[in-house]
């Protein structure tokens, strides 16, 4: 661990934050012991070296690939490139894939992978050479495939990655009839899901939405209930951050702030996101966007006036240091870990409501689990039902013209007769995950008696994952 980090997070390392909330949480429960300290573990951990030859010389790559829980098969987690990978991170991020994975009810257990490098500074040539290599190693030792391990997208990394990975294994394992299975957050053209690159953004929409939609929630921190005109704070422009501003700002709710590596951007009365992403991509920064003022300090914009905070891009930016500056009402963990123990019960104190990582992220993984079924099933999304609906609704739709005696408008009779198309049946899915799984949280919540969303998620989590070693008669 960093110095930066450790002095962040005290004497403990990101394994043992996270050990911490699900101890909170295990209190609530009567489970033997043995079988908690087997669900925290991580069942297996590859640390791999491996050379690269860059610019001439050789270069000696580090990186990981975890498998947290086997409770479900395949595992399932992105890969993150990043200088800053080490072993204590990518353990704790698989474990929060096991969790989140129980919580919104896909069938797989936790992992992640890491590789610390940073691509920024890399061509796109060692990259591939990098990312190639190292999905080698994973097949060597076992450590992927459709039943086994299935990575994706994390930070750093995006389709371009993942359909490297999969043309690594292809060529590998030619013939192999599910192979596409073997990644998620493929572009569309080799094996991808429509609705896949939105999909962790959207979910903290949704999520984010439900909790806005809730009344007793809204009065105990002195809002209305809905998402118009609420000012929304979002650290980090990347792929979650980036789609989570889109969808709030057309919802209604106003983006009063955006914050980036170099600096963040303010403007009170609302910042249009499409606009600043034209400057972003024109100027190489958010800095200087006309209609707002800049912050110098990034770390200073999580601590500015709003309603919701939306941490969207590394672990542990709300510490012990800063959580008794933070002024949200309400803070959404799209990023994985950004709140240490100690800033939780900082903030807990306050009242803000925190909806946890665990639950709030999962879009992600919800859309990789139908990308994974429609890669199994070698059939698009709706390719069966879409004319056929369509039929259907075309006939109801005569049969209701003839009876009432009246033609509907042609404009009207598009909406109507419309079948499913892959990204509808995506986003509803995930629609409906998001806000089913916000419910589950909030009944156990209730009927628990328990003080915060993060603890009853665990509880959630833990439930589960006990529910599922005992089908598979581990512990009789
Ligand atoms: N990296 C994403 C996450 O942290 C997605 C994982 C996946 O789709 O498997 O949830």
């Amino acid at each position: 661990m960093s110095k930066k980090n450790q002095s962040i997070t005290g004497a403990y390392s990101f394994f043992n934050c996270i050990e911490k909330n699900f101890d909170k949480a295990a209190r609530f429960l009567s489970i033997e012991k043995g079988l908690l300290e087997q669900i925290k573990a991580c069942n297996a951990v590859y640390r791999m070296h491996f050379p690269v030859k860059i610019g001439g010389k050789i270069k000696v790559i580090e990186a990981y690939r975890v498998q947290h829980s086997h409770h479900k098969l395949p595992c399932k987690g992105g890969i993150r490139y990043s200088i800053k990978v080490n072993q204590d991170e990518v353990m704790t991020l698989a474990a929060l894939m096991t969790y989140k994975c129980a919580i919104v009810d896909v069938p797989f257990g936790g992992a992640k992978g890491g590789i610390k490098i940073d691509p920024q500074t890399m061509s796109t040539e060692n990259i591939e050479k990098i990312t190639r290599r190292y999905t080698s190693e994973l097949i060597k030792k076992n450590f992927i495939g459709p039943g086994i391990d299935v990575p994706a997208p994390d930070y750093g990394t995006g389709e371009r990655e993942m359909s490297w990975i999969f043309d690594t294994f292809l060529s590998i394992r030619p013939g192999e009839v599910d192979a596409l299975a073997c990644v998620t957050g493929k572009p569309i053209s080799q094996g991808g899901v429509r609705g896949r690159k939105e999909a962790t953004g959207l979910g903290v929409f949704y999520g984010i939405r439900e909790l806005c939609y809730m009344k007793e929630e809204m009065l105990s921190v002195g809002l209305d209930v809905g998402l118009v005109g609420k000012k929304i704070i979002i650290q980090g422009l990347g792929n979650v951050g980036y789609h989570a501003a889109n969808f709030f700002h057309e919802s209604g709710a106003i983006i009063v702030a955006l914050a980036e590596r170099e600096g963040a951007i303010y403007n009170k009365k609302g910042l249009d996101v499409s606009k600043v992403i034209l400057h972003l991509k024109d100027t190489g920064s958010i800095l200087n966007f006309p209609e707002a003022k800049n912050i110098e300090n990034t770390e200073n914009a999580l601590e500015l006036e709003c309603d919701i905070l939306i941490p969207a891009a590394l672990e542990n930016v709300i510490h012990k240091n800063n959580a008794n500056r933070i002024k949200a009402k309400i803070i959404g963990e799209a990023a994985n870990g950004p709140i240490t123990p100690d800033a939780d019960d900082i903030l807990e104190k306050k009242g803000i409501i925190i909806v946890p990582d665990i639950y709030l992220n999962a879009g992600g993984v919800t859309v990789s689990y139908f990308e994974w079924l429609k890669n199994l099933s070698h059939v698009r999304y709706g390719r069966m039902e879409k004319r056929f609906s369509e039929n259907m609704n075309a006939e109801l739709l005569q049969v209701i013209e003839n009876v009432c005696k009246t033609k509907i408008s042609t404009e009207e009779k598009k909406i109507i007769l419309r079948g499913a198309r892959e990204i509808d049946l995506v986003r509803s899915g995930l629609e409906d995950t998001m806000i089913s799984g916000f419910h589950k949280i909030r009944d156990l919540k209730k009927s628990y008696r328990i003080e915060n969303i993060r603890t009853a998620a665990f509880v959630l989590a833990i439930n589960k994952i006990v529910d599922s070693y005992e089908r598979l008669g581990i512990f009789p």
